[in-house]
């Protein structure tokens, strides 16, 4: 019997004995850097000549490890591998592939701090975030598993005397994962997982600059007994081996979490039907976000600025539901601007191996110019009230910057930063505060501080977002529990960790026996 599912508990670092632990699992990782790793592909390793080399963030001079990258050729024969092996898999037992998943989910679990551990190494997380994205991965598996248990046996539908009638979900074939690295444990596996548990195969193509953490995942499935050619691991380049394999007529599906651009160049490419093509593609696209929290004017004002400044600067803000506009009613927009500040102040920035550093850098140099470039515009836009400097010489740190007084229609509130950087906005009232927050092509999550109950209705129905949260911040969506995802260009309205994340890797065949 399995057990109800629960989600992962985040570790409390201030006990002893996690901090001797998580720190110990640091050397382990210390120890592991600078391996090489393979493409996996029908169950073989391969090497290749070429290589993705994976540095740390906060420190550019070291070297996570180098994994192999895929070409064309290395892509095409995944994908045959994945083709074939979906004849067999698709008639193994949903059963089976939970059990793979559970069974993956207990080595995390078992290893967890090395898994952390190394993303603070390789994505510049500090502890308690990269915490919760092992736990986010480990709870992708459990869910999954269950929930492909709940679908295996298809839905009821009615039979007359004369006839018996079922509906069931059958797998649609190859998949393409595509993971961004923001969350480079979590979404690469989940959606992974998704995909393989549903009985799908599929074709992982992690991010660029985490591949290490996706390298050891795959480790984890094999151990876990997954069959060779069921998930071909195929790092490479997004222009080559990605548009190569979107384009491929024997895909069936992608999914796909990213920027916006990236997404909106896979939803269009993959509506192309190629030669020898006998489906259309199915696309789940999860994009950015433009997020927003607004402060009503009965409120608590001290959970108003501690919301903005967790949700803003954790992980520095590179996620796609952080803060990154703050909607004030004027009437409080001052009191909540000053403590936000006074809060913001008081944060550490450095190396996020040290405990005691509350943001580690953003994620590479590419990242850095961008965020940096908002930094400008917010200074013409706005007023930089704090930090507003930036400092690459070793890693790509940034500090936590507030632009305040920007007006509604400035570029710092409508396009996508994605660094420690949030804008102020004042409000003349609650419905303008509504107003402002549904201005922005995206729509991702959002949150309302507010202690007016009308108001909290009012949100409930005007504010658009896929995610919105009452009297606290707008990330740390836990899965089972607030299902992810966005309207409107934050994706195709999918919800990863909801119940209806499976069936999008499904369809649904009916069959009617005459009796
Ligand atoms: P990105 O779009 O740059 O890259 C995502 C993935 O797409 C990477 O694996 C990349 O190599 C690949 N890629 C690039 N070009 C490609 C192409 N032509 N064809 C196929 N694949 C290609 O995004 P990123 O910088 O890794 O991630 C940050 C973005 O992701 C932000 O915009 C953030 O809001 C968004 N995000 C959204 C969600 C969500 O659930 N909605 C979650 C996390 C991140």
């Amino acid at each position: 019997m399995v057990q109800p599912y629960k989600h992962e508990p985040f570790t409390n670092f201030k006990i002893e004995e996690n901090n001797k632990a998580f720190q110990a699992a640091l050397n382990d990782v210390a120890n592991d850097l600078g391996k090489k790793y393979p493409l996996i592909i029908n169950g073989e390793k391969v090497f290749t000549d070429e290589v993705i080399t994976s540095v740390n963030p906060a420190n550019k001079e070291e070297v996570i490890g180098t994994v192999s990258k895929a070409n064309k050729d290395l892509a095409e024969q995944a994908m045959q591998a994945a083709d074939k092996t979906f004849q067999t898999w698709r008639k193994t037992k949903a059963e089976v592939r939970a059990n793979i998943l559970f069974r993956a989910a207990a080595i995390v679990r078992r290893r967890k701090h090395y898994f952390s551990a190394l993303l603070v190494k390789e994505a510049g997380k500090p502890w308690n975030e990269a915490d919760a994205d092992t736990a986010e991965a480990i709870d992708f598996m459990e869910y999954y598993a269950r929930q492909m248990l709940k679908l295996k046996d298809g839905m009821p539908v009615e039979s007359r005397p004369i006839e018996h009638n079922a509906f069931n979900y059958i797998p649609l074939g190859v998949g393409v994962i595509i993971s961004p690295w923001n969350f480079p444990f979590a979404i690469m596996a989940g959606m992974t997982t998704a995909a393989l548990v549903s009985g799908n195969t599929v074709l992982l193509k992690p991010a660029s600059t985490t591949p290490v953490i996706a390298a050891k995942f795959i480790e984890v499935l094999e151990e876990a007994g997954m069959p060779a050619g069921v998930v071909n691991f195929i790092p490479g380049s997004g222009a080559e081996v990605g548009d190569y394999l979107v384009d491929h007529p024997r895909t069936r599906f992608i999914s796909f979490t990213g920027s916006r651009d990236v997404g909106i160049r896979i939803y269009e490419r993959a509506a192309k039907v190629h030669e020898g093509q006998i489906w259309l593609k199915r696309v789940i696209a999860e994009m950015g976000g433009k997020d927003t929290i607004v402060v009503d004017k009965e409120a608590d004002l001290e959970l108003a600025a501690q919301s903005i400044v967790a949700s803003a600067f954790g992980f520095s803000g590179q996620k796609c539901s952080a803060c990154s506009r703050a909607v004030i009613v004027e009437d409080v927009y001052d009191q909540v601007l000053n403590r936000a500040i006074e809060l913001t102040k008081e944060k550490t920035i450095g190396e996020p191996t040290d405990l005691n550093n509350f943001m580690g850098p953003v994620i590479d140099q590419a990242a850095f110019d961008k965020v940096m470039s908002y930094v400008e515009i917010g200074k013409e836009e706005g007023k930089i009230v704090t930090g507003g400097e930036g400092d690459n010489s070793k890693g790509f740190f940034i500090q936590p910057t507030i632009i305040a007084d920007v007006d509604e229609n400035a570029r710092v509130m409508k396009e996508e930063i994605f660094g420690p950087v949030v804008a102020f906005c004042k409000a003349k009232d609650f419905n303008h505060a509504i107003e402002i927050a549904n201005n922005t092509d995206y729509g991702l999550t959002g949150a309302v501080i507010s202690n007016n109950i009308e108001h909290i209705e009012q949100a409930r129905e005007d504010f658009h977002v896929g995610n919105l949260y009452f009297n606290r911040g707008c990330t740390g969506a836990i899965v089972g529990y607030q299902p992810f995802g966005g309207f409107n260009m934050s994706g195709t309205d999918s919800k990863a960790g909801g119940p209806d994340y499976l069936v999008l890797h499904l369809q649904g065949k009916t069959t009617s026996e005459t009796l």
